[in-house]
């Protein structure tokens, strides 16, 4: 699990986008995810507890590190790029939350 709430936070956000998205995107029924996004979020919890940045972390799609692989990246970026704005619509606590992060610069 990540490490302080701000890793938290940002795992919980990534978490709720990749339900929205498995559910329209790949019209999953179920109730958990499908193979293919469940690995997605594994991978992106073990990024998460690798991060260098503890409190002061940028969200992911600003950070520096780039520490996804290309493929999973690509992936990830889908899902947001899909989930984003629909976050703002059945999240809108969540989805500001993580825009306003976004304009925090990250200290290194
Ligand atoms: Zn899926």
């Amino acid at each position: 699990m990540p490490k302080n709430s701000s890793m938290q936070r940002e795992y919980e956000t990534l978490k709720t986008m990749i339900h929205l998205y498995c559910r329209e995107v790949h019209q999953n029924n179920e109730s958990g995810l499908c193979l293919s996004c469940k690995e997605l979020l594994a991978y992106a919890n073990s990024r998460l507890e690798k991060c260098p940045y503890s409190e002061d972390k940028p969200t992911c799609d600003q950070c520096p590190v780039h520490c996804y692989k290309p493929a999973r990246r690509k992936q990830i970026q889908e899902v947001m790029r899909y989930a984003g704005p629909r976050m703002i619509r059945s999240h809108p606590v969540m989805a500001v939350r993580h825009l306003m992060k976004k304009l925090k610069k990250p200290k290194v």
